[in-house]
């Protein structure tokens, strides 16, 4: 940023008291603001149907014409429930049960300056339409999912473990961390499939 949003005058990179890393300052004295720059919150869901998850091709850049799981960035005023609903309607026009959604996985993308928070859920329904933003969308099967043209290549393990838990309706809750390509995800929790089921 070169400019104060506040004021227009110049900003410049400061120390500021008390703080452990420089900042940008409004050089404006009578404005003074100082613009801290802080991660976006990226989210996502796995909706699923059947034996399938909902998948679609990036119809914008980045990525354009490679495929994704519908994800979007949260606005403010709403849930990161509502948040990933929305991104997927948007992006899709697939529906999804907000009070059926399930936290998967929420990690740090460092060099992104991102979070991103994964929930799951099934469909209401098998129906869905193409948008702007996706320009094809399929249910797939961990089978006939287009691994080599994911859009994520560093995180297509994230997706990988999913189907192999969706398959067996036994799901972790997993904090990770993509930093310099190196993809670390760790289990802090764990749903037991219900006996007797599946
Ligand atoms: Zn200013």
């Amino acid at each position: 940023m070169n400019f104060c949003s506040q004021c227009g005058h110049p900003v410049e990179l400061k120390q500021i008291s008390g703080d452990h890393q420089a900042r940008m300052q409004c050089t404006n004295d009578a404005c003074g603001m100082v613009h801290y720059q802080n991660p976006k919150i990226l989210v996502s869901c796995f909706a699923t149907w059947e034996d399938k998850v909902l998948v679609m091709k990036r119809g914008t850049e980045p990525f354009v014409g490679k495929w994704a799981i519908p994800s979007g960035f949260m606005e403010n005023d709403e849930t990161l429930q509502e948040a990933a609903a929305r991104e997927l309607f948007e992006e899709t026009h697939a529906k999804v049960d907000i009070d059926k959604m399930e936290l998967y996985t929420i990690g740090s993308l460092i060099q992104m300056n991102q979070i991103y928070v994964v929930f799951r859920a099934p469909l209401l329904s098998s129906e869905f339409q193409t948008t702007e933003e996706a320009s094809e969308i399929k249910l797939l099967s961990k089978e006939e999912f287009p691994w080599l043209d994911f859009a994520f290549q560093d995180v297509s393990v994230n997706v990988q473990r999913f189907y192999e838990e969706f398959e067996n309706d036994d799901f972790g809750v997993y904090v990770g961390s993509l930093r310099n390509g190196e993809n670390i995800i760790t289990e802090v929790s764990h749903r037991q499939a219900p006996s007797g089921e599946k």
